[in-house]
């Protein structure tokens, strides 16, 4: 393989630029050209595709979003839009496609692959939902964050006497919530994956209260309900004094972790290895530090597994 292209696709993480960084790096080091595509699949379509040097990856390495933007598109979902993804590509003298993204944009590298043009899936999403990976490009980062934020509302709900409930993101997966509710000290975790029981979660609060604490913090993800909903609940139910913080989209920016960057180069630079061996319609991922890789069809029919382990330990520790 002579000539590849990179892409990031579908909700931006913070890391998407070292990935990319590591890409252009790894295949120029081995005699590879590379060609980025800008927006997605999106500009995979109407041929928003640059030839990339080592400069032109330059001072990215600890910014968040991604400078080769992204899109969702709609186009793309149909074999047409395919075809003419490809059709951009092969002009170009392009044999393989690195996409960095969620498992939308992995079902485009399926798709892709399946039309006989090999692609690479690289896990990056703050949301940590992508098979085939302990961790995703951007997690660690968005946890960072998280934890930030709940540190600072803990300062206020303590001086003033409240119960704060922080929305996290998080449609189908409460590994965000889940982590940032375990190192940030939670009382309540709330994830789409166990349905709640608000007889439980008065119970708690009403204990912690009698044994004097000032304060408590209820983790929400997003998939659960928003958390002005459960505030309203929970103000039905309970005489304490409720406040609501949604943190919404600043969680997807930021500068990348020390740990996002590493996770990045490492896939990254994976990634570009793969098509080269010629093992294309794969995923890199990470699992026990080590470098992983499955086919894409399989990684997309693997469910993700929240770490059970992690969420005892939560409701251990919030007791
Ligand atoms: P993410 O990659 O973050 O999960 P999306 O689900 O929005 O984000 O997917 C990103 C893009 O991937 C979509 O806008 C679409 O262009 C493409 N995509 C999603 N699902 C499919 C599919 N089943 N087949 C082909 N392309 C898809």
């Amino acid at each position: 393989m002579k000539r590849i292209g990179v892409l990031t696709s579908g909700g931006d993480a913070p890391g998407m630029n070292a990935a990319v960084r590591a890409v252009v790096r790894k295949a120029i080091y081995q005699g590879v050209e590379v060609y980025g595509i800008y927006q997605g699949y999106q500009g995979l379509i109407t041929g928003q595709i640059e030839k990339m040097e080592v400069g032109s990856v330059g001072d990215i390495i600890h910014r968040g979003g991604t400078m080769l933007r992204s899109a969702r598109c709609q186009e793309f979902v149909t074999k047409e839009g395919q075809l003419k993804g490809i059709q951009q590509l092969k002009a170009l003298g392009i044999e393989g496609l690195i996409v960095i993204g969620g498992d939308g944009s992995y079902r485009g590298a399926k798709a892709l692959t399946e039309l006989g043009f090999p692609c690479i899936g690289v896990p990056g999403t703050i949301d940590n939902d992508i098979p085939g990976t302990d961790f995703t490009i951007g997690f660690d980062t968005a946890l960072n964050t998280v934890i930030d934020a709940i540190d600072k509302i803990r300062d206020t709900a303590s001086s003033h006497e409240r119960t704060f409930v922080v929305e996290v993101m998080g449609r189908n997966a409460g590994d965000l919530a889940l982590w940032a509710g375990l190192s940030g000290g939670a009382e309540t975790i709330l994830i789409p994956e166990d349905p709640f029981d608000m007889d439980s979660i008065k119970d708690r609060l009403l204990k912690g209260h009698e044994r004097g604490k000032r304060h408590s913090i209820i983790i929400v993800a997003e998939g659960v309900m928003s958390g002005n909903e459960f505030a309203k609940k929970l103000e039905e139910e309970t005489q304490f004094d409720t406040r609501v913080s949604v943190l919404g989209h600043m969680q997807r920016g930021g500068s990348p972790t020390a740990v996002d960057r590493m996770l990045a180069s490492r896939l990254g630079a994976r990634a570009v290895e793969l098509l080269i061996e010629g093992k294309g319609g794969r995923t890199v991922g990470i699992e026990k530090n080590q470098l992983v890789d499955y086919d894409i069809s399989e990684a997309l029919a693997m469910p993700h597994q929240l770490d059970l382990d992690i969420y005892r330990l939560s409701k251990e520790l919030s007791i």
